[in-house]
Order: structure tokens, then C-alpha cells, then sequence
């Protein structure tokens, strides 16, 4: 970290030093503000996609990747984006961000699939921002030109976070796993590691009842940028080992099987969508399984779901994602979990098509889990804008109430 502060630096004296022709050290106004990146979800992940283009300028490139990347990790094509604005004096400092989202650069092959730039940049109009000592996130909306989303902060002394979304790295999953160890209805088990040897865990949810149960899969976090699947996720597993008297019915019915990060490499290194530049999508499952989907594959193998829900978040503003769920199931848990209006979200529902009866190189899980296991799977999209971590948790929560409610039978009629 400390090396890369000190190129950033340099950097920037070399850059006032040739246009003054002067000795740096006399001459050259030093910013009391560093621009930080290459923690754990930092995006860009390092400091050669920052540039310092004045005293309080910057230029952020959350599409730099250390390597050429595809798909979202292409130029142009970013969907993370993450640093820290450490200001070392006692005064607050102006700053001046030029957040370079590079649509135009985007390669021909990976040309975002957006209708125009301005649709693209109609996503990317914001960033939250987490000031020192604070555990809130505020928007902050930006002037957008082309494709660069200018944001002026007053950073006070201290670390503020800037992020697209509200950021949830593989240390909190870490933690969260570790919090659960203890618990009498989690069992905790290591099925893998990532290719750059980060944990895979599978969470197993249930009461100590000896009847045979359904088994349930819930899997979080493929596409790296997606954070708030994993606190919908948490919001899940919290609500299951709570006192709530559906959820003890649940965990009575069911065994819970919860994949809680599936991509912790893509996570950690700050990548949109893959678990490398040049990675693989793990939102399918392929029948001739790479080192990073194998572990997954075999634990969904062994799991054989009766119901599955896998989690994630796009980055439309304003609809949830209802995907591929049963249409009679689908309009009963419509019934439990309306639209979201009072975080601006109505439901996008696209209802289940006949699998292909050739099978595929790779399939989408809720495909997979449909044609293996004969399962009932849905697909959850819950984007950020207008809800906080905990409105996520909440979210969760209903979710899962929501669709095993729409599981259950109909009632019967009174008599
Ligand atoms: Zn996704």
C-alpha cells in the first residue's frame, strides 16, 4: 500500500515538476489527500488506474485491470468500482473526482450492451460515500459528461470510502461464516478454494429433527460486483436462525444449504463480473467444470436442491428481478412480496421457457438444478439504488418468506 501511495505521489511531483521546471520540494503544493486502492474490493484494484491530474484532481478508471480483461472486466465495461479518500492533515480538503467510466473505449467485441451512453452512464450517476467514523452510506450524485461522472467531495481528516454501490468484501464473509460456527443449527464446511486458494464455504441450515427433509440451496455472490446479494443473503440466514415462528417451520421442513461467496477471488481483486480478467462466469454451470466452478459444481452435485435461489444484483435503478420461477408459484409470491414502491422498485418478472432438450456445454443453475434435481429455482435481481445494507437484510428476509409461503399448499377451504 505504502509503495503504491508513494508512487502516486511521485508521480504527480514528477508531473508539477516538469511543467514548473522547478525543485519539487520548494516549489510543488503537496495535496493533503491520498487516493487509495489495492485493499480487499478496492476498484481499480491498482494504482496505475488513479491518476492525479492536478492538486485536487483525480481521475479514476474503475475499468483498468492489471491484465486485458473480457466481458465486464473489458475496458469500458466496469461494474465495480471502490477506493478510499485518505486526507492526512487536520483539515478538511477539497477534491475534485473525474470517475472515468471509458464507454467509448470499450473494445468492439465487448461494446457494452446498453442502447447509448447515456443509458449506460444513467446507472453509474452516483456513488455512495461512507465519511470518517461513520457505519452510514450517503449518495451522492455526480455531473455526468460522456462518460465521466464528476463528484467534489469536502473530505475530512480521515478515510472516506467512495463506492458505486456499498461495498461487502471476502473479509465480512469471512467473518460472517466465523460467526456462525458456534451456532447449534449451522454446520460450517469447506467444499474448495478458489483458484487463488480463498475459501469456499457451504453453510447447512436445519433443526435436529430426524425426518427426512428437502434440501434448499441458496447461492450468493457469483458476479463479483453484486454485494448486495450477500447481505440479502446474510438477511437469509439470520432470519432462518431467528425466534421467528415461520422460521422455525422452516428450518423443521427443510435442510438449507447456502453458498455464501462464490466468487471470493473476483470479490477481493475488485472485478465486475468474473473471477479473473480473463476468468470465468460462474452464473453457469459447465459440464466440463474449470478449477474455479468444480468445487460448486460438486457441492450442488451433492446437495440435489428440491428448491434453489441464486442471488444477484444488476444495475438497473429501478426494477427487482423475478426470474425464472413456476408462473403459479411466481404469482402467489407476488402475493407475500409486492412490489418494493417504497424504495422505487416494481418487479421485472420473466417466467421459465422449456429447457433445451440438448443439453448444453454449460447451463444456467436454476436450468441445471431444473434438469438434474427437477427443481423449483428462481432467480433474485435486487439492485442498490435508495436501499441501505440493512434494507437489503430486510429484503432478504421477506424474500425467503415470501417464496416458501408461495411453496406452501393453498390453504384449505374453511369448513
Ligand atoms: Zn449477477
Amino acid at each position: 500500500m505504502n509503495r503504491w501511495l508513494t508512487f502516486v505521489r511521485a508521480a504527480a511531483l514528477i508531473t508539477l515538476a516538469a511543467v514548473t521546471g522547478t525543485a519539487v520540494a520548494a516549489e510543488a503544493p503537496q495535496s493533503p489527500v491520498q487516493i487509495v486502492v489495492g485493499f480487499d474490493g478496492s476498484c481499480p484494484h491498482d494504482p496505475a488506474g488513479v491518476n492525479q491530474e492536478g492538486p485536487q484532481r483525480y481521475r479514476i478508471r474503475p475499468s483498468w485491470r492489471a491484465s486485458v480483461g473480457v466481458d465486464e472486466e473489458a475496458v469500458g465495461r466496469s461494474t465495480r468500482l471502490g477506493f478510499q479518500v485518505v486526507n492526512a492533515s487536520p483539515a478538511a480538503a477539497a477534491v475534485d473526482l473525474h470517475i472515468d467510466w471509458q464507454y467509448d473505449d470499450a473494445p468492439p467485441k465487448d461494446r457494452p450492451s446498453f442502447a447509448s451512453v447515456e443509458q449506460y452512464m444513467s446507472y453509474r450517476d452516483f456513488v455512495v460515500v461512507r465519511w470518517p467514523g461513520s457505519d452510514a452510506w450517503q449518495t451522492v450524485m455526480a455531473d455526468v459528461e460522456g462518460s465521466v461522472a464528476r463528484v467534489r467531495l469536502k473530505a475530512p481528516p480521515g478515510t472516506t470510502e467512495v463506492h458505486w454501490h456499498p461495498p461487502y468484501n471476502y473479509a465480512q464473509s469471512e467473518r460472517f461464516v466465523e460467526s456462525l460456527r458456534s451456532h447449534p443449527l449451522v454446520q460450517v464446511e469447506r467444499i474448495g478454494h478458489s483458484p487463488e486458494k480463498r475459501n469456499l464455504w457451504l453453510l447447512r441450515i436445519t433443526d435436529a429433527s430426524p425426518r427426512v427433509k428437502k434440501h434448499f440451496l441458496i447461492r450468493a455472490r457469483v458476479h463479483a460486483y453484486e454485494s448486495a446479494s450477500s447481505y440479502v443473503m446474510e438477511g437469509m440466514v439470520r432470519w432462518l436462525l431467528s425466534d421467528d415462528a415461520y422460521a422455525a417451520a422452516a428450518v423443521r421442513q427443510y435442510a438449507f444449504y447456502v453458498i455464501p461467496m462464490a466468487n471470493p477471488d473476483g470479490v477481493c481483486n475488485g472485478l465486475g463480473s468474473l473471477t479473473a480478467p480473463q476468468g470465468v462466469n460462474l452464473s453457469s454451470i459447465p459440464y466440463q467444470p474449470d478449477a474455479a466452478s468444480l468445487p460448486l459444481k460438486q457441492a450442488i452435485d451433492r446437495v440435489r436442491p428440491a428448491v434453489a435461489i441464486d442471488l444477484h444484483n444488476w444495475q438497473n435503478k429501478h426494477t427487482d428481478g423475478l426470474l425464472g420461477l413456476d408462473p403459479t408459484i411466481r404469482e402467489r409470491f407476488v402475493r407475500f412480496m409486492p412490489d418494493q414502491l417504497q424504495f422505487g422498485k416494481e418487479w421485472t418478472i420473466r417466467d421459465p421457457k422449456p429447457l433445451p432438450e440438448k443439453v448444453p456445454d454449460k447451463e444456467l443453475l436454476r436450468h441445471y438444478c431444473e434438469r438434474h434435481f427437477q427443481a423449483t429455482v428462481v432467480t433474485f435481481e435486487f439492485p442498490w439504488f435508495a436501499r441501505t445494507p440493512e434494507d437489503m437484510r430486510a429484503t432478504g428476509r421477506q424474500a425467503l418468506w415470501a417464496l416458501l409461503r408461495a411453496l406452501d399448499p393453498p390453504p384449505p377451504e374453511l369448513r
